[in-house]
């Protein structure tokens, strides 16, 4: 880190070609900027540079360079790990870089690296198109995308990275590239599931596809009847068509009048399954799974995509105390089940789930050499999702977190999805790229040999080869 004198003069230049906000702790505007969504990172950065195009990007990576501050990249500010926040450095954040602009004949949208999800789906969904990725609007494409992104539509669609053509982006040394199949193809390799390590991306260039409704089922299944149900559903997924996601909440109901009397506040399955094409081919899969066994509270009917993409934003608020582990399975072994049942049977928060996905599909036939994206060939996707209120909370959520995780994980097969880890879990990091750790570290060292862009779940470059 530079002295104070030193970053004064690096403040000045900076403010003299900024076009967006600086915001330093005496702004008004400060209260409200800096803030992620995971409430446990309560950080104060020394400085939140709000970017309004690439440029204003290239500028406060030569004012990170030129002081060394902890630097940290926002989109959407939703890393579970807390990774686009720091105390005293400097924020990037690119939420005023948003634009979405569609081309409906084509297929095929462009977007700013500060982009929301629902922004995205807002702008594709008035050509009756979509792009890929997750199931929460809040969330930002950014992170999502770099990260590999999973939602309602990878398994006929594949994760959101096999959907970008290009990345536009700004590297460690200011300097500004787009990197696509045949330009830069190394650099557009890793930014398909390397995560935020490579550089400042300014904009997505992606494929989109025809959707506009689907079909979609929920309902709940008491804890009892859970084993037989995820028995069921481990036999069925792998001969399943692409169009159909069936997967599941393990957590505890609500008290709403929806949820059945004697379901209320007590655990349970909360099952979804949803069917993405011809309604009338798609109904008898969607019945299938949410009768085979005990369920109530069902409900099946066609809906805009659009409400799809935002039924669950409520139940991840901003501001909420999280924390997650995550894990693959190669299938459901009867002693994972009842792991999963016990520990919801003693879950303890009411807004805590156990998610339960089955990739496959699409998402699972791409090449593990294709992408840097971990491993595909793993379908089973658990995500322990922990959240909670108060600090006085923390210890037994994250105690009952991590002893569930820990249970399990001899069942696991090695790798995880970076996107789902949370920040103390270091040494998984080159489990989740196995194979293509080498090849992404080759990669960092040649585009951020000073690892300015260590904020994330970090690849290290080799040092002075
Ligand atoms: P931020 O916190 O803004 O960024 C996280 C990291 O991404 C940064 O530290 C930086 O390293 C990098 N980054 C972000 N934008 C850029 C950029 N433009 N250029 C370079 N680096 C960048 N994941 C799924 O796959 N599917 C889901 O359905 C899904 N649902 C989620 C729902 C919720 C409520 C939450 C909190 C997370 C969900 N996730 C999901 C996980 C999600 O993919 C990650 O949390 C992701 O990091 C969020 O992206 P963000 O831009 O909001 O994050």
């Amino acid at each position: 880190m530079n002295s104070g004198m030193q970053i004064g003069v690096a403040f000045r230049r900076v403010a003299e070609h900024f076009r967006g906000r600086l915001l330093r702790q005496n702004d008004p505007d400060y209260a409200a900027a800096a803030p992620v969504w995971n409430g446990m990172f309560d950080s104060r950065p020394g400085l939140i540079a709000r970017c309004c195009d690439a440029k204003d990007v290239q500028v406060a990576i030569g004012f990170a360079s030129a002081t060394g501050m902890t630097t940290a990249i926002r989109c959407g500010g939703h890393s579970l790990a807390g990774f686009s926040t720091c105390t005293g450095g400097l924020v990037i954040d690119l939420s005023g870089m948003s634009d979405v602009q569609v081309d409906g004949g084509a297929r095929k949208a462009g977007f700013g690296g500060g982009c929301l999800l629902g922004k995205v789906d807002a702008k594709t969904q008035k050509f009756g198109l979509a792009f890929p990725a997750g199931v929460v609007s809040h969330t930002g494409a950014g992170g999502l995308i770099l990260g590999g992104g999973t939602g309602w539509l990878s398994r006929l669609y594949g994760l959101s990275c096999d959907n970008v053509q290009a990345f536009t982006l700004v590297l460690a040394d200011g300097s500004a590239l787009r990197a696509d199949k045949n330009a830069h193809a190394d650099l557009f390799w890793a930014l398909r599931g390397g995560g935020g390590n490579f550089g400042v991306v300014t904009e997505f260039e992606v494929r989109l596809h025809p959707v506009s409704s689907v079909l979609f089922g929920k309902g709940l299944c008491p804890v009892d009847a859970v084993p037989p149900l995820l028995q069921h559903w481990r036999e069925f997924m792998p001969s399943a068509p692409d169009n159909l996601r069936w997967g599941f909440s393990l957590k505890i109901a609500g008290d709403s009048e929806e949820v059945p009397q004697e379901l209320r506040r007590k655990p349970v399955a909360s099952i979804s399954a949803l069917w993405v094409g011809n309604a009338a081919s798609g109904s008898r899969f969607v019945d299938n799974a949410l009768t085979a066994k005990e369920h109530s509270a069902v409900t099946i009917g066609e809906i805009p995509f659009l409400k799809l993409q935002t039924m669950a934003d409520s139940d991840f608020p901003h501001g909420r105390r999280y924390y997650a582990k995550s894990g693959y399975f190669k299938t459901l072994e009867d002693q994972v089940i009842q792991i999963l049942v016990a520990a919801l049977r003693g879950i303890p928060s009411m807004s805590s789930e156990i998610e339960l996905s089955y990739l496959g599909g699409a998402a699972g036939r791409i090449d593990a050499a294709d992408t840097a994206f971990g491993d595909r060939s793993m379908p089973f996707i658990l995500n322990i999702l922990s959240h909670w209120t108060n600090a006085s909370e923390d210890a037994a959520n994250i105690m009952w977190t991590r002893r569930l995780f820990g249970n399990l994980r001899p069942w696991m097969k090695p790798g995880v999805y970076v996107n789902f880890m949370s920040g103390d879990e270091k040494e998984r990091i080159p489990e989740a790229y196995s194979e293509r750790w080498e090849r992404l570290r080759e990669i960092k060292t040649k585009y951020d040999p000073q690892n300015l862009f260590r904020l994330n779940q970090n690849i290290p470059p080799y040092v002075h080869r």
